[in-house]
């Protein structure tokens, strides 16, 4: 905060100097051909002549000061926005190191209660089965959470090679849900419309991640018991469209566009109740972008949001 206004402070007295020196050079101009216009006595045209030069000169460092004044304005501004930028994705990585912690250590800490469980108490069969299937769960949270790091950091670093090939994608979308629904922790309503047999040149690893990232943020953003709807279709000349509808907190108008942000998270740090790095949508946008695809939010009727990439 301090620095910003140090910037602000240093470029506005750049500004002043400017103009202040603008002025004492037009004022020494005019005092020097003033000096050289008396001494000119009754000789009209040198007279002439040092008006026509004054009159150069004044537009000369009009000119010269104005192309200067925008270059100086305009690089100001850049740096300012890029000052800002800098200054905020500090503050959403100290934030995105904090839920990351958060957010690796519960299901670390469920897995270890729940094996620690089975060796210490005699369990019978279908509860111990739980419990496994429960841990299981937690271990396939924690994965998806380090797939979601590692990809990022590969896409930034540019070394994640997609492994493109001819993928039935509705076998992809139909297995992937039908995890999703299997785990007994959901409490959503899933409703598919999937097309067979749509086939793509896909990664299909990336894809299914795409797929993961967008059903969890339908079902971490809307009310328990609520309907999160899956569609995937052939669209018009070759285009393939898959949409995630879900029925839940909505997203303003003006967070649609930042969301696809690396960290950003909608709302404030304090007052957000649900888990999160703020990298989801960073990865989905990669991936639908590296596929040729376009992803994009809007309003679900009566509420909530829809996600939909074409591919
Ligand atoms: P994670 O990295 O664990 O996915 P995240 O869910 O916070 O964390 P993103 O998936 O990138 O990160 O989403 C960014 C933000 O967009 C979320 O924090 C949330 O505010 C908003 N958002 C995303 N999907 C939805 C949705 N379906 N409904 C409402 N808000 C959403
Ligand atoms: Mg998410």
């Amino acid at each position: 905060m301090r620095l910003r206004w140090v910037f602000i402070f240093l470029l506005s007295y750049i500004l002043l100097q400017f103009s202040w020196w603008t002025y004492l050079l037009i004022d020494l101009n005019n005092e020097n051909v003033r000096l050289r216009y008396s001494a000119a006595g009754n000789n009209e045209v040198e007279k002439q002549v040092l008006a026509q030069k004054l009159n150069q000169r004044h537009w000369m460092v009009i000119g010269e000061g104005s192309v200067f004044l925008l270059l100086l304005v305009s690089g100001g501004i850049i740096t300012y926005r890029s000052f800002n930028k800098e200054f905020q994705l500090a503050r959403q990585q100290k934030n995105f190191l904090l839920s990351v912690t958060h957010e690796y250590k519960s299901p670390l800490a469920s897995i270890k209660l729940m094996l620690e469980t089975l060796l210490k108490h005699d369990i019978e069969k279908e509860k111990r089965n739980t419990l496994i299937k429960s841990a299981i769960n937690d271990a396939d949270r924690l994965n998806a959470l380090v797939e979601n790091a590692l990809l990022a950091a590969s896409i930034e670093q540019h070394t994640y090679r997609f492994n493109l090939e001819a993928v039935d994608v509705s076998k992809v979308v139909s297995e992937l849900v039908y995890t999703f629904q299997s785990n007994p922790d959901r409490k959503h309503h899933i409703e598919t419309d999937i097309e067979h047999h749509v086939e793509m040149k896909a990664d299909a690893f990336a894809f299914s991640l795409l797929l993961n990232n967008l059903l969890e943020n339908a079902a971490k953003y809307s009310p328990a018991g609520t309907l999160i709807k899956v569609e995937l279709k052939k669209s018009v000349p070759g285009k393939i469209i898959l949409r995630v509808a879900d029925q839940g907190i909505g997203i303003s108008d003006s967070d649609k566009v930042k969301i696809f942000d690396k960290f950003y998270r909608a709302g404030n740090e304090e007052t957000r109740s649900t888990k999160g790095t703020g990298l989801g949508l960073y990865i989905a946008k990669h991936i639908a972008e590296y596929h040729h695809g376009k992803i994009t939010v809007s309003n679900n009727l009566p509420k909530g949001s829809v996600f939909e990439v074409t591919f």
